[in-house]
């Protein structure tokens, strides 16, 4: 799924467990920023190539937006940290030895890496076996769920007709302090 998608995802869910618990301002944007950030991770190299590369602005934006087949030609090394981090960033066993390690740490779970979790789960879906199908399961494969490409215009438009509904129930029902 998209950028903006995946943070308005977030913000739903924050703002869904905000009514069961406390939730501190910081950790709803930290939840926010680990929704967008694995869609970002990937556009540093190029962003490297950009500024202290001859890489150029234009082949940044055609990368965050080709299609399978139709990526601008990238530096082999570019190329490669793109891909990695991609991987890295969609990746479950990452994403738990990530959880497990802060867990351990704070002795308590940090909500905010469910943002990142929620990226993951919703990518796995809305991506197909001919459009980036997702490396849920890196580093052990790079094989990914045949999903429905959130790309394709009915998802896309049901996608947001979702979260414009999702979010009129959550404004509708926000001052009612004792439920049914
Ligand atoms: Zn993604």
């Amino acid at each position: 799924m998209e950028i903006v998608a995946h943070t308005l995802w977030a913000a739903a869910g924050a703002a869904l467990i905000r009514r069961r618990r406390p939730l501190s301002r910081g950790t709803v944007v930290a939840t926010l920023v680990l929704a967008a950030l694995p869609d970002v991770l990937q556009l540093l190299p190029l962003a490297g190539w950009w500024i202290f590369g001859d890489g150029s602005f234009a082949a940044l934006r055609g990368y965050a937006v080709a299609l399978p087949g139709q990526e601008p030609m990238l530096p082999p090394l570019v190329r490669l940290w793109s891909h990695h981090l991609h991987c890295v960033a969609h990746s479950a066993p990452i994403a738990a030895l990530v959880t497990l390690a802060v867990w351990a740490a704070r002795r308590t779970l940090w909500i905010a890496l469910l943002g990142w979790w929620s990226h993951i789960v919703i990518d796995v879906f809305t991506h197909s076996a001919d459009y980036y199908a997702v490396p849920v399961l890196y580093p052990f494969t790079e094989r990914g769920f045949d999903g429905i490409a959130w790309i394709t215009p009915w998802f896309m438009a049901l996608n947001y007709a979702a979260l414009a509904g999702v979010g009129v129930w959550l404004l509708l029902s926000r001052r009612r302090p004792h439920g049914p």
